[in-house]
């Protein structure tokens, strides 16, 4: 009940020349209100287009196949383009990797701030005003009493990425998408983005889906953490589980990959092989030929995503009947 949003069986696929790519192939979960939700994996597992399916930004060869997107007791997949354009950048704010999809290029950075606060915290123009440069000076953007005035091609792609996220933020988002929202910025802004994030859910009770490879950014920010690969979740639990417990041999593979900040060396161990080739999908499980564990039957047979322990769940063929 106290769900914000229910996604169910989502699956997004591109029909593209050279074969169909399942880039979401029946992913489900559920956030809570006031969660935060780390999604993980390597670049090309489908936590991104999970994203963009939720707020159906999904285009030609791409399509959602099937599903449903629970957000506030409204399935979003059936909304018409009118509806679902209401809740984007309302109720559901997103920043991107890539500013430009959010900032409109022939308003002002001010203007599209603004906007956002007069509508959803019902200031007037002049503390609207106030209130973006105010936004914009604690994303880290510096004279921004000038930049509220300048057009988004104006500003460097940095601080594009800055003002995106103060426009996201400024709306009180009861769920905000961050998509690797601190990877192109340095270490001082990126400390200082995830605190505004932070802040968000402490304040507003917003919620918060962040999708990330850095699990440094996951172990601070998440309270559950659900981890992609082949666009299937392959395990999830809650943060302190999934850290100190990981179950899957894809987890503890990137949690040896990456300097986590439990550990006090930085070693920096990649995952033998490659991820697999979208168009040629290995027969069994997805992982086995990067997997040292592997066995007769995950060449044969998908394990499902099932509970190994107290709410803790994953999809390996060495859990099999282990509750
Ligand atoms: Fe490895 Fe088999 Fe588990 Fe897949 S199912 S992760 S191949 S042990
Ligand atoms: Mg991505």
């Amino acid at each position: 009940a106290d769900d914000l949003l229910a996604v169910h069986d989502l699956r997004t696929y591109f029909y593209t020349e050279d074969g169909l790519v399942k880039a979401v192939d029946g992913v489900s979960f559920k956030i809570k209100k006031s969660e935060v939700v780390g999604i993980v994996g390597e670049s090309g597992c489908g936590k991104s287009i999970t994203a963009m399916s939720i707020l159906k930004l999904i285009d030609p060869p791409g399509r959602i196949i099937s599903g449903e997107v629970i957000f506030d007791g409204v399935n979003l997949i059936e909304l018409k383009e009118d509806d679902i354009r209401k809740i984007r950048g309302a109720s559901i704010s997103v920043i991107f990797q890539e500013p430009m999809t959010s900032l409109n290029p022939v308003f002002t950075i001010g203007d599209q701030i603004e906007e956002a606060i007069m509508l959803h915290q019902g200031l007037d123009k002049v503390n609207a005003r106030k209130k973006a440069i105010e936004m914009l000076k604690t994303v880290g953007i510096p004279r921004a009493d000038e930049v509220v005035d300048e057009y988004p091609h104006e500003l460097s792609g940095g601080m594009r990425q800055r003002a995106m996220i103060a426009m996201a933020i400024s709306c009180n988002p009861k769920l905000l998408i961050a998509d690797e929202p601190t990877t192109a910025l340095d270490v001082t802004i990126q400390a200082q983005i995830l605190e505004l994030m932070r802040n968000l859910k402490n304040d507003l009770g917003s919620s918060v889906m962040l999708i990330t490879h850095d699990l440094g950014v996951v172990a601070e920010m998440a309270d559950y953490v659900i981890v992609m690969y082949a666009g299937k979740i392959v395990e999830e639990a809650e943060v302190v589980e999934l850290f100190k417990n990981a179950k899957h041999p894809y987890t503890i593979g990137l949690l040896q990959s990456k300097p986590v900040i439990m550990r006090d060396e930085d070693r920096l161990n990649s995952i033998p092989g490659q991820v697999p080739n979208p168009l040629h999908m290995p027969s069994g499980c997805y992982f086995h030929p990067r997997c040292s564990h592997a066995m007769d039957i995950c060449r044969e047979s998908q394990p499902e995503l099932k509970e190994v322990c107290e709410g803790h769940k994953a999809a390996c063929w060495l859990y099999e009947g282990v509750i």
